[in-house]
């Protein structure tokens, strides 16, 4: 090692760094051929701002501005596809002078993966063009949201509650490291987001033990019960029993109170940053609120066997309806729902479940306002949205059931559907036709 050292220092170099090279090539590829067999997921953690220390919360506050000057320059260049970042940065400052700052914490691998950011930025917008879509232009910006952290255990590193990043100093707290137990971290993305800094981390894990650890996790329907459930814009969720779930998240007073003060504010100050700040970290909260009732009624739901639902579209209602639905979780527990295939059976939007009367089969269309049911030929009565979610297990038995896994065992098609059902309803007719006269007396 000596002699070539001496004899010829040079090419030992060079071929020290075409031998790293090679292994960095060998290693990425064995990389990919591993991923194939694997699930990928990425997790939030949090990092908990209260435990900062106040040297580290300047450091992150620094990494995303040092990290705005760097798109900045870059795109000042002209041309980000040879730009390099160099120590210093050149800085434009608010009396359009042109100032030299140095980067303090904005480690070289951030840099890099911002810079293939820009680049792949522009590449996609490219093929949009291409593709004759109406694009703009990758530009400057105000605010860099987002950094990569490629390398894990070098650009970032997890050990028990704690975290440490690079360039930021010391270790900082996060929540939520329980979600990657048994999984493979690799890449991880720091974020500065309206209630604080995340760290996302991308993880894998080996298909078939991802597989195996889900069946173990999953809990068994608790419930031997086959309910049908009408989502309804009026009277939320209505399910075959008689149940019914509110939807309505009502929107926080702080939200909006926020919301109007904005227009008060003069463009470009800093109360008006402030306020928009205020209203971000309120509607983050606002969609944590939502995705929570969600998580909890869509939980609530599979506790049954076996589910029947429509295709109905939420979409359609958010057009017509508009704000109302905005604080909706309808469509967040349809997609909850959904994802449980087998459980959960997807009646098509076509079926009749409304208008179908499930004693003599002839249908009766009922105008949205009237809460009755009652069929124009023979005349019986049931609460219309309990009567569409018992039609739906209805159709669902007999028209649906291939859908329904056989392995499950204990199930087996009712044998007479329409009877058993007709006897569910006769209870609700009764009741339905003292609920008649009440809104009868009532608009009189
Ligand atoms: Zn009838």
């Amino acid at each position: 090692m000596t002699v070539s050292l001496i004899g010829s220092p040079r090419r030992t170099s060079e071929e020290a760094r075409l031998d790293k090279n090679r292994r960095i090539k060998e290693s990425i590829k064995a990389t990919k051929a591993k991923r194939k067999t694997q699930t990928c997921s990425t997790f939030d953690l949090k990092i908990v701002g209260n435990k900062l220390s106040s040297t580290q919360r300047e450091a992150l506050v620094r990494v995303f501005l040092e990290a705005k000057w760097l798109w900045n320059e870059c795109i000042a260049s002209g041309d980000p596809f040879s730009y390099k970042p160099r120590k210093n940065v050149l800085v434009k400052t608010k009396d359009d002078t042109m100032d030299e700052r140095e980067y303090r914490v904005l480690g070289s691998q951030m840099k890099q993966s911002l810079v293939k950011t820009i680049r792949s930025n522009i590449k996609t917008l490219a093929t949009l063009k291409k593709q004759g879509r109406k694009t703009g232009t990758v530009g400057f910006t105000s605010e860099v949201k987002s950094l990569g952290l490629p390398q894990p255990e070098t650009t970032y590193r997890i050990r028990g509650q704690k975290a440490r990043i690079q360039n930021i100093p010391g270790w900082v707290r996060v929540r939520g490291v329980g979600q990657l137990e048994g999984w493979e971290q690799a890449k991880a993305v720091l974020t500065s987001e309206a209630d604080g800094w995340h760290l996302h981390v991308t993880c894998y894990m080996d298909k078939e033990e991802h597989r195996k650890r889900r069946e173990a996790k999953r809990l068994a329907p608790v419930k031997n019960t086959i309910i049908g459930l009408d989502m309804g814009v009026k009277t939320a969720i209505t399910c075959s029993d008689g149940t019914e779930y509110d939807v309505m998240v009502e929107e926080t007073d702080r939200l909006k109170r926020e919301q109007r003060k904005l227009n008060r504010k003069k463009k470009g100050s800093n109360n008006r940053q402030r306020n928009r700040m205020r209203i971000r970290r309120a509607y983050t909260k606002q969609q944590n609120r939502l995705n929570d009732a969600a998580n909890k009624t869509a939980a609530e739901l599979l506790r049954n066997e076996t589910i029947f639902m429509q295709d109905e579209q939420v979409k359609a209602w958010h057009r017509r309806y508009g704000r109302k639905i905005q604080h909706s979780i309808l469509g967040r527990v349809k997609n909850r729902l959904t994802r449980h295939a087998g459980q959960v059976v997807v009646l098509s939007k076509w079926e009749p479940t409304t208008q179908l009367c499930p004693v003599c089969g002839t249908k009766t269309r009922i105008p949205l306002e009237r809460r009755i049911y009652k069929c124009a030929d023979c005349g019986y009565t049931a609460p219309r949205d309990v009567k569409a979610a018992q039609t739906m297990v209805w159709l669902g038995q007999s028209k649906y059931s291939d859908k329904i896994p056989l392995e499950r065992g204990e199930y087996k098609p009712v044998e007479n559907t329409s009877e058993s059902y007709v006897d569910n309803l006769r209870m609700f007719s009764m009741r339905s036709a003292k609920q008649e006269t009440v809104t009868a007396s009532a608009s009189r």
